[in-house]
């Protein structure tokens, strides 16, 4: 069974249409990439699937169950958690303070402040350390840690490298693949499409709110993406 079944997901602003029905599917241990270039609609659409931002209509099913007309905290609290764009950490707490708070979600599971640590090491020698102090890398993985607190199956994060130098980049996807191999489903915004490329179990390439191509990395290339992120639709 698939852990997130998103069905034609339609939301604007106002009187503007930015997702006009986009369909994604992210099963446990898969990572789900959304690329596109800037206004594609990539932020709209998971902010939407995170109940952030009420859908105009579609089909939000976390391990099942129908979560579409629950408010944000409820899908949260059905295991269903948004890494926002900039990472929104609390620049005077420290990271544990800012680890802590992933768990007002209340659900039950593994994830302790101890249990993050184990798993990005990197993280517990700036367990006292103010978030605000730390590099991007490190946020990214703060954020991606605050987020597995709330014990999440399926989590979702816009921009991953939005500001990051390569190396932060480099270690916000060593903590990622971490978390995808233990079978949590990661649907994760990115444009920057060669990193989508070697990375994704499965790629979508929006335009103006259009799914302009789906396919699996062996299916595509570079060339197909960027022309689909002008708006050519390829692929399948
Ligand atoms: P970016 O990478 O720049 O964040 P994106 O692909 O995430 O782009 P969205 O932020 O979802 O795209 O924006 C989609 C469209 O909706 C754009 O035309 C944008 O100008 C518009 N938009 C986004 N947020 C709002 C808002 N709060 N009010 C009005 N229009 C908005």
């Amino acid at each position: 069974m698939s852990t997130l079944e998103v069905s034609d997901i339609v939301a604007g602003h106002g009187q503007l249409q930015a997702v006009h029905g986009v369909s994604l599917t992210a099963r446990p241990g898969e990572m789900i990439f959304v690329a596109g270039a800037n206004g594609a609609g990539k932020t709209t659409l998971l902010r939407s699937i995170a109940g952030d931002h009420m859908a105009t209509s579609g089909k939000v099913v976390l391990s099942g169950v129908d979560i579409s007309e629950l408010p944000a905290h409820h899908r949260a609290r059905s295991g269903l958690s948004l890494v926002p764009e900039g990472r929104r950490l609390f620049p005077h707490m420290t990271v544990r303070e800012n680890l802590m708070l992933g768990m007002s979600t209340s659900r039950e599971g593994p994830w302790t402040v101890e249990a993050i640590y184990e798993a990005f090491p990197n993280l517990a020698k700036l367990d006292n350390s103010p978030a605000g102090k730390l590099s991007g890398g490190e946020q990214q993985a703060v954020a991606i840690g605050r987020a597995l607190m709330g014990d999440p199956v399926a989590v979702m994060l816009d921009e991953v490298s939005l500001g990051l130098s390569p190396a932060a980049v480099e270690l916000a996807y060593d903590a990622l693949k971490q978390v995808r191999d233990m079978g949590l489903a990661i649907v994760v915004v990115e444009q920057d499409l060669s990193r989508t490329l070697n990375t994704a179990d499965d790629i979508i390439v929006m335009c103006e709110g259009n799914v302009t191509l789906h396919a699996k990395p062996s299916e595509t290339s570079l060339e197909q993406m960027a022309s689909a992120s002008f708006g050519h639709e390829e692929g399948h």
